[in-house]
């Protein structure tokens, strides 16, 4: 039988089409579909600005540059992200800490986050940036942490990655966050191969995204030092990196952008369907929130230790041995050894830690097929009774 994977890219003759139409064409990066890009995508989100990177991880670095982190700052997100949410401020030279986790919506919780402020208020540690995650594509309550951000005056980096396509109360997602960071990885909902973009409706923030994705280079003479020597002049004016993203991509993204709703339906057609399946087991399904919509990037359960002596081990090599790719989503960041390094412990952040204990990512991809559902279904029901 063929395995399953945990999720699968959707890629379309129109797709290749698109990417070959590149090929032919006189710019392979730098050219008009970038463009073309960030611009369907800040319309999607009603922002003023779209800056596409090669990745999110270079995007969520040159957002958290352009928002002025450096050493002394401090930089607070989830614990149950992917690294990169918290590698961003290390880059900076910040100091990194996490939030505990809302174990019913798995994002970072509010109370916990106003909890933290409170405390760091007082002892002068408020953080600079803070890095609300939407994990498996649920929208973080983003207007309360909007709320905290201007009381305590900090920064707010949306970690969208997971998240493409997201409402909250029936609006795309993005409007409460200075930046919003997307991620364009083959196993995201839509796909560049490599790719991220960061979405602001600051056009200062922009520039200076801009600048620092292409080694802080300007060829604008308005905004240069000294005069321009000719028309081959340029000048670097900041220490900026190679962060861009290729016409390439931008084309694959393009077409499959056009695509979303209907993969975003497909998506949400198979939650529905595991929520009905799976609802007698001893699990804890996805919550679901009648204000926002989740992008069903991942479909996390967790087993329910009250009601079954199952291991997350035991369920994982079973649906693995089944030729189902299972996998888990996150090992809590702060238990990374580079993270132990730093000083941070098992017990540091005891929500996150419970979850990550039970927690198993079961397939959801777009073009999974009920026969393909049930299989998964039919593996967790022997594997659980
Ligand atoms: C995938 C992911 C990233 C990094 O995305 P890349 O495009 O692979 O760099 C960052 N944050 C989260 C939450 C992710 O899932």
């Amino acid at each position: 039988m063929d395995r399953i994977p945990y999720s699968c890219q959707a890629i379309e003759e129109e797709d290749i089409e698109a990417v070959a139409a590149v090929l032919r064409s006189p710019f392979l990066t730098q050219g008009p579909e970038i463009v073309r890009f960030e611009a369907a995508i800040a319309e999607m989100h009603g922002a003023a600005h779209a800056v596409a990177a090669c990745n999110a991880t270079a995007a969520l670095h040159i957002a958290c540059m352009a928002l002025g982190l450096g050493p002394g700052d401090r930089l607070w997100t989830s614990p149950i992200s992917f690294t990169a949410s918290a590698n961003c401020g290390l880059y900076c030279g910040a100091t990194v800490d996490f939030v505990d986790i809302d174990p019913v919506t798995r994002n970072m919780s509010v109370e916990a986050l106003a909890a933290k402020l409170d405390q760091a208020s007082r002892t002068g540690q408020l953080p600079k940036i803070v890095v609300p995650v939407d994990f498996s594509g649920l929208p973080c309550d983003m207007p309360a942490m909007r709320k905290l951000a201007d009381q305590y005056g900090f920064s707010l980096i949306q970690d969208a990655s997971h998240a493409v396509g997201a409402q909250i109360d029936g609006h795309p997602i993005g409007r409460d966050a200075d930046i919003v960071i997307f991620s364009f990885h083959p196993v995201k909902i839509v796909t560049t191969g490599e790719g991220g973009v960061a979405v602001t409706q600051d056009a200062e923030l922009a520039r200076q995204m801009a600048l620092l994705r292409s080694h802080g280079i300007i060829r604008d003479e308005n905004l240069m030092t000294n005069p321009s020597e000719g028309g081959w002049y340029y000048e670097q004016i900041m220490l900026g990196y190679n962060y861009r993203m290729t016409d390439l991509q931008a084309a694959l993204g393009l077409s499959q952008l056009s695509r979303l709703p209907a993969m975003w339906q497909k998506r949400e057609e198979r939650a529905r369907r595991y929520d009905d399946l799976l609802s007698e087991l001893p699990l804890r399904l996805p919550a679901r929130a009648n204000d926002r919509q989740s992008a069903h990037h991942l479909y996390v359960i967790e087993i329910d230790e009250t009601r079954s002596t199952v291991t997350r081990r035991e369920l994982y090599d079973r649906l693995s041995t089944a030729g189902i790719g299972a996998n888990v989503h996150y090992i809590p960041i702060h238990l990374q050894p580079h993270y132990r390094n730093m000083g941070f412990e098992p017990g540091d952040f005891p929500a996150a830690e419970a979850y990550y204990r039970r927690a198993i990512t079961i397939p959801l991809f777009p073009r999974m097929t009920d026969e393909q559902q049930d299989r998964v279904v039919d593996c967790l029901k022997s594997a659980l009774a």
